[in-house]
């Protein structure tokens, strides 16, 4: 398959140093547990007799074969076909694949400081066999000509989608460009992956940089007994023992603005985290997303874009930055609208405590929770019990089972890279296999990073007898309990279970012929459906009837509870999704520019969130200094960012469709594995939805769900 251009790493250097390919000796590759079929039940890979000294030459080796596919491809003294072409290219790079997947998905959940080293010397050698790849002439010759014949070859819907992909993929990669227009276009993007690179690691510097360090208990106001413990550990092992030490990252941030009565601290705390990469200072970002824009139009122009949105867009379900925009104005006036109402319930409860005249962004997360508490009567607390760790896995598992009849049967017999994951065999109601999950629940600070994440160590492809199972992992974050203590979670944390588990169907679930097309492969704005429309069967009440059940005493939730739980959706949707929708407006805004800004940064910002009314008391969820997830290719969602709501239209609209029979309609839950879950990218993610629902998704049903439409 192919190499993905962008983002081959998490984490990646900025020193391009490039390895010698001699320092892989014979010996070694022939002993080279990464270089041979993994001999385990499934194929998973072997954890015990992996050592960190056989990644390297085994990328280097698994690089060299690579290259050696790709001439024997190139080269080929027949004239180009479907097959000698575009199928040999799917099927290329499988020792790459498997060596890149097990280094990767260590380097996330299990890593090391020497891990993380051989990481960013090994990806700008990634990132230039990716470009040998797409800028090999003879290759791109022989993907034109059977591109440019694909109207005569009466291929199947899948191998017309397959060559459609990889034509575009070489195109968009720069094949199509003339020479000096190749040369510019690899500076510009080993430019933009230097900029982006270093806008992350000031932002990493800045969260460093600053902490909030508490002497004296008062200070404490208000924080709940594991949010104390925590920032006491923190202190110590800030070498502050008996102090206690909080800092901007969200995990810490949240929480202290949801809890501590001190109004002043919160303050110091919101404009600690709204001023990142905001100082003038080295560690300031302002330059770089300006060099970072202009690279953008400038490749975008290249390439036979208006803008870099068109450039990302054309490949995504929306098309166009037209489509996005209209999205994003259908939902803002009433997420606007709604934010006011908030803002001035929770005005009035600032007042009444007396703690001033007006709501300030730092007061927002302090008065919802008690607004929360006042109007639902709900507090996180009062769930936890029902939601233990084991008994939430099970429920989701068993919706799976209820939906598609699939089973997961837990093999402990097989590999695994650390004692807390646990590994599941998926089979069909018949015994069929169908693929392996891993699920690797729990938090390790220092060696596993932060969120939640689906990945594979295997993709599925193939048919019939040469068919390849899927395997897979899923990755989060949970606190892990002290021993004999039971992990019981938030049902935020619930939900990420599910979400993440919906992804994972979509790898598990796939059924393609091709590599390249496979599983999660999909567009950007459609690849979180699967994960989404989960999330809603997480908190339906009569999914939670079913699995959450008191850790103790086994009883089921109660109904009062479950109520409690479908009334407070409504809670804080104004200001969640208004907060949201601005910062995909203004990833809209920075990537539809047609020319670099001649303003400051923050000037275009604040022009942009004046245009569409954001309200004082709201702060966009990222800043353009922090907007990550738009200005570093690890995250990859520049003109992206509205994605998110696009899948939730489709989330919304999908179990709409289930709601109307049951949650757990049969017929209904083959069509969507058929046409959602086992289709991964063989056609047009807007042809498969519409067959699975027989039309377009509608945005009522998120209306709706948001508390929107009345
Ligand atoms: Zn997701």
């Amino acid at each position: 398959m192919i190499p993905k251009r962008f983002a081959l790493f998490s984490s990646v250097s900025v020193a391009f140093v490039f390895l010698s390919a001699a320092s892989c000796n014979r010996v070694e590759t022939e002993t080279n547990p990464l270089l041979a079929e993994f001999e385990t039940p499934f194929g998973v890979p072997p954890f015990e007799a992996i050592q960190l000294d056989y990644f390297k030459p085994a990328f280097l080796e698994a690089m060299r074969l690579e290259q050696q596919e790709i001439e024997k491809i190139a080269g080929n003294a027949g004239g180009p076909t479907f097959e000698n072409t575009i199928e040999k290219l799917d099927g290329s790079g499988l020792v790459l694949a498997r060596v890149q997947s097990v280094f990767q998905n260590l380097n996330e959940s299990a890593t090391s400081e020497r891990m993380q080293a051989l990481a960013k010397e090994l990806a700008p050698l990634l990132s230039k066999h990716a470009d040998d790849i797409y800028l090999n002439e003879a290759l791109f010759a022989r993907i034109k000509a059977v591109y440019d014949q694909r109207e005569a070859l009466n291929l199947e819907s899948s191998q017309d989608r397959l060559l459609e992909e990889i034509y575009r993929s070489f195109v968009r990669g720069g094949a199509g460009l003339t020479a000096p227009q190749k040369e510019r276009f690899r500076k510009i993007n080993e430019e933009l992956s230097l900029l982006s690179l270093q806008f992350g690691e000031n932002l990493l510097k800045e969260a460093k940089r600053f902490k909030l360090v508490l002497e004296d208990r008062a200070d404490l106001a208000g924080l709940t007994d594991p949010q104390i413990s925590a920032a006491a550990d923190a202190a110590k092992e800030a070498g502050l023992e008996g102090k206690w030490v909080f800092t901007i990252d969200k995990s810490s941030l949240i929480p202290f603005l949801q809890f501590s009565s001190k109004r002043e601290l919160r303050k110091k705390m919101f404009q600690a985290y709204v001023e990142q990469g905001n100082h003038g200072d080295e560690l300031d970002n302002k330059d770089l997303i300006k060099k970072i824009i202009a690279l953008r139009i400038e490749r975008a122009k290249i390439l036979g874009f208006e803008t870099h949105a068109d450039f990302v867009l054309d490949v995504n379900m929306a098309k166009k930055p037209e489509a996005v925009y209209e999205l994003l104005d259908k939902l803002w006036k009433p997420a606007l609208e709604a934010a006011k109402e908030e803002a001035g319930e929770l005005e009035a409860l600032l007042k009444k405590d007396g703690a001033g005249n007006e709501l300030e962004p730092w007061d927002w997360w302090f008065y919802a929770e008690k607004l929360r508490d006042k109007k639902y009567n709900l507090r996180e607390e009062e769930l936890r019990p029902y939601f233990e760790l084991e008994n939430v896995r099970k429920g989701a598992f068993d919706v799976a089972s209820r939906l598609y009849g699939i089973e997961f049967v837990e093999r402990k017999d097989l590999p695994r890279y650390h004692k807390d994951v646990r590994v599941f065999e998926v089979r069909e109601a018949d015994g069929e296999h169908i693929g392996v999950l891993y699920v690797d629940y729990y938090t390790r600070t220092g060696t596993k990073r932060g969120g939640a994440w689906m990945s594979s160590f295997r993709k599925q492809w193939g048919k019939g007898e040469g068919k390849t199972a899927p395997i897979i992992i899923n990755n989060c974050n949970f606190q892990k309990p002290a021993e004999g203590r039971p992990s019981l979670l938030s049902l935020d944390e619930v939900e990420t279970l599910f979400h993440e588990f919906g992804h994972g169907l979509h790898g598990l679930l796939s059924e393609s012929e091709y590599r390249t097309l496979s599983g999660t492969a999909v567009a950007r704005d459609f690849v979180e459906l699967p994960s989404q429309i989960m999330e809603n069967y997480a908190r339906d009440p009569e999914v939670l009837k079913i699995y959450a059940r008191h850790y103790e005493t086994g009883e089921p939730m109660p109904g009062g509870l479950i109520e409690k739980i479908e009334k407070s959706a409504y809670f804080n949707q104004g200001f969640a999704t208004a907060e949201y929708l601005a910062a995909s407006y203004l990833d809209m805004d920075w990537h539809t520019l047609e020319e670099p800004p001649t303003v400051d940064p923050m000037e275009f910002e604040n022009r942009s969130l004046k245009r569409i009314g954001l309200i004082p008391e709201i702060v966009v969820r990222y800043r353009s200094p922090y907007f990550q997830h738009i200005f570093s290719d690890a995250f990859g969602y520049s003109a992206g960012y509205y994605s998110y709501v696009w899948a939730q239209v489709l989330d919304a609209d999908a179990f709409a469709a289930f709601k109307e029979t049951d949650v757990f309609d049969r017929e209904k839950a083959a069509a969507f594995r058929k046409h959602i879950l086992s289709a991964g990218n063989t056609e047009d993610p807007m042809v498969l939805y519409k067959r699975f629902r027989g039309k377009e998704p509608s945005i009522d049903a998120l209306l709706h769900r948001k508390g929107f439409d009345n």
